[in-house]
């Protein structure tokens, strides 16, 4: 198979794009390079069958470019972290509305399945211990820098069931939450590979508001083999997946754990939101996932713990 990858040298695309050299297909990127890297694909095993291709989804000739011989598209191109969104919010907005709706296009045209990254900040402030794919959005104001990247992202998803239901596109919709690992930049406000820098670098951990906000963090490599698993699947299509790991932390509990866990001496300290993101920012209280659907659809099952996943960014970081 052939398949393309928007997003392709970023955190995640990058580890799909392993996976699915690793499974013998050829594999298109298509990436800006905003957020990607290049050293994301340098040193991939099989990485003769990788074409990168430098361009924006936004441009629908540079996307039909990708399309030749395509068999499959994983759609994971975005602006993504909250730097990013609370820094450049318009341009996020438009990267997340128009680049999807491009690459659905792309899809329809050439008849080609499309699995649609969304996230599980669709969900906003919805605090459900096991949040299902049908549960409430429960999302601040509009005008609040924070929730256009919720807004955009629900948006895609309903461009994407219906490109589906009008179209017969066959499309997944997966909604991640906190997917980490080797390869993830800090530079955009993830929090894992920032506690890890900091703390390797005796630097103050700087944890946002009180602590007490909880998530829930997946290793990339329990989610990868779920996003192929599912395009794969025909019964799949039509629908949305969550796909995260059900262990809860809270934030100020994962500042010790990543300092205990590099034997640093780092001081842990509470930053208020406003100074960290800047106005208009509300955060939320807690985010995690019930994956029964993923489960019963293709057994999904995350079987990389916590400690797992700071072990390997420490050694990587290391
Ligand atoms: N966070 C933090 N310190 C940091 C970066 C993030 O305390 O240096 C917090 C952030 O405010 C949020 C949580 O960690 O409550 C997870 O942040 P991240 O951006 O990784 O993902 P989110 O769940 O917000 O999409």
């Amino acid at each position: 198979m052939r398949c393309l990858i928007t997003g392709g040298a970023g955190f995640i695309g990058s580890h799909l794009a392993e996976h699915l050299l690793g499974l013998g297909h050829e594999v298109v990127v298509l990436d800006d390079l905003s957020t990607g890297r290049e050293e994301n694909l340098a040193g991939l095993p099989g990485r003769e069958r990788l074409r990168l291709v430098r361009g924006s989804v936004l441009d629908a000739d540079a996307v039909e470019g990708c399309m030749a011989g395509v068999d499959a598209i994983y759609h994971l191109a975005a602006a993504v972290g909250v730097f990013t969104i609370m820094g450049r919010t318009l341009e996020s907005l438009r990267t997340n509305l128009g680049g999807t709706e491009t690459v659905l296009e792309a899809a329809r045209r050439h008849g080609v399945p499309i699995l649609v990254a969304s996230t599980s900040e669709v969900y906003g402030k919805n605090t459900a211990i096991g949040l299902t794919e049908d549960a409430d959005r429960i999302v601040g104001s509009p005008l609040l820098n924070r929730w256009s990247y919720a807004e955009a992202k629900a948006l895609d998803e309903t461009l994407a069931y219906l490109y589906g239901v009008e179209y017969g596109v066959r499309t997944v919709i997966v909604r991640l939450f906190n997917t980490v690992g080797p390869r993830q930049s800090g530079r955009y406000g993830m929090v894992v590979p920032r506690f890890v820098q900091q703390s390797l670098a005796g630097e103050p951990i700087t944890v946002f508001g009180d602590g007490q906000q909880v998530r829930c963090f997946c290793h990339v490599l329990d989610v990868v083999p779920a996003l192929v698993a599912l395009l794969a699947d025909e019964g799949a299509h039509g629908t949305v997946y969550n796909l995260g790991n059900p262990e809860q932390t809270s934030i100020g509990e994962l500042a010790e754990r990543v300092r205990a866990a590099t034997g640093s001496r780092s001081p842990i300290v509470k930053v208020p939101y406003e100074e960290a993101y800047g106005p208009g920012f509300e955060d939320m209280e807690r985010r995690v996932p019930d994956c029964t659907r993923a489960f019963e659809r293709i057994g999904f099952r995350p079987t990389r713990s916590l400690d797992t996943i700071l072990r390997s960014v420490i050694q990587e970081y290391r």
